[in-house]
């Protein structure tokens, strides 16, 4: 069975480039007792994944220079070699990046039963939609009423921010870069968007919420995230999810509106979505419920073929994606 998996060719400095993948036949294991073979069908992009190509510690470990990248992936087993799978069986894990994946079938999680096509568990009923879930209603604690700042709201886990929060009951402000994707922005039922490539985002944020914001689920950093300190309302909670502003330039950001953390008693949270893989089972009752309310719909961006797979993560650097970036094999 081929095994043409993407690895590490070199490590950039910037912004990626093609030449920073290489695409060539990774050798795949004997299979063992208690192991699965799985064809990939879905693979997932994500922006984390920039910082895994840097050679730096951090809560997951880097990428190494040579050797097969990895990153979510939805598959179905071929071969398993453990009485808890069976040939057909659709299965998430973390062995992406390639056309198949070998390895002990505690690796592979078996897809729940609940009647969703399979590539949602690798959006809204995974990694992006857990990032929203959680950041929003554990991290910052949002609840009705509160005024919801997000931004990156057209990418995945910015359309589930705004989602989820319209369904309990918040008012949402979203930011997206383009006229379209803050339509589409609207659409998912913010109160209102911010084009931030259109204007400063303060001057915009100011408009659209003049008594300032409760939350701000931070995707962005940068300017984003002075103008939430700028805006924020007294004991205003920010979830710091991601900063993709800086993944390819570095932290050079002057902060004029930091002070306001004391004044106004914001608290500041950063948070890994690992964090709650133990509440796997809330999660998918609540987002599955909002799924069949017809709450939470999602968009896909999605690219054809594993060749397809480092221009699409490339992409999510220039906003090539619009919802979740997906590969399909
Ligand atoms: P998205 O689907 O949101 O894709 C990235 C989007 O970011 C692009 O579509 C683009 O949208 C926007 N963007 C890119 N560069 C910039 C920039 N310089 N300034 C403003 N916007 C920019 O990705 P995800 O939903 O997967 O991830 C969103 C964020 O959440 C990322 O920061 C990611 O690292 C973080 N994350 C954190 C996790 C955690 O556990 N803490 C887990 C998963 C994700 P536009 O066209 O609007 O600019």
């Amino acid at each position: 069975m081929s095994n043409r998996a993407w690895h590490l060719a070199s490590r950039p400095q910037g912004l990626p480039t093609p030449a920073n993948f290489e695409l060539k036949e990774a050798p795949l294991p004997d299979l063992q007792d208690g192991w699965l073979k799985v064809r990939n069908d879905w693979l997932s992009v994500d922006p984390y994944m920039r910082g895994r190509m840097n050679d730096v510690k951090s809560y997951t470990p880097p990428f190494q220079i040579g050797e097969p990248m990895s990153g979510g992936a939805v598959g179905t087993v071929v071969e398993s070699r453990s009485p808890a799978f069976q040939e057909g069986d659709q299965v998430l894990h973390m062995a992406g990046w390639r056309e198949t994946a070998a390895g002990p079938a505690e690796n592979f999680n078996k897809l729940p039963p609940m009647g969703i096509a399979p590539h949602h568990f690798l959006g809204n009923l995974g990694l992006t939609g857990g990032t929203a879930y959680f950041g929003l209603l554990r991290v910052a604690a949002a609840k009705e009423g509160d005024v919801v700042f997000v931004s990156a709201a057209a990418g995945a886990v910015g359309s589930a921010v705004v989602q989820i929060a319209k369904a309990r009951g918040m008012t949402v402000i979203g930011s997206a870069g383009g006229a379209d994707k803050c339509a589409w922005v609207k659409e998912l039922g913010a109160d209102a968007t911010i084009d931030y490539k259109a204007g400063p985002v303060l001057k915009q944020l100011n408009e659209v919420a003049p008594k300032g914001i409760d939350v701000y689920f931070d995707n962005v950093g940068g300017d984003h995230l002075d103008a939430a300190f700028a805006t924020a309302r007294q004991n205003a909670r920010f979830a710091i999810c991601g900063m993709i502003d800086d993944y390819n330039s570095g932290s050079n950001h002057a902060f004029r509106y930091v002070m306001r953390i004391i004044a106004a008693r914001i608290m500041l949270k950063g948070f890994i979505y690992l964090d709650f893989l133990g509440e796997m089972g809330e999660f998918y009752r609540e987002m599955g419920g909002l799924i069949a309310a017809g709450k939470l719909t999602s968009r896909e961006t999605i690219r054809l073929g594993l060749e397809a797979a480092p221009q699409a993560f490339l992409d999510l650097f220039s906003g090539g994606n619009t919802g979740k970036m997906l590969v399909r094999l």
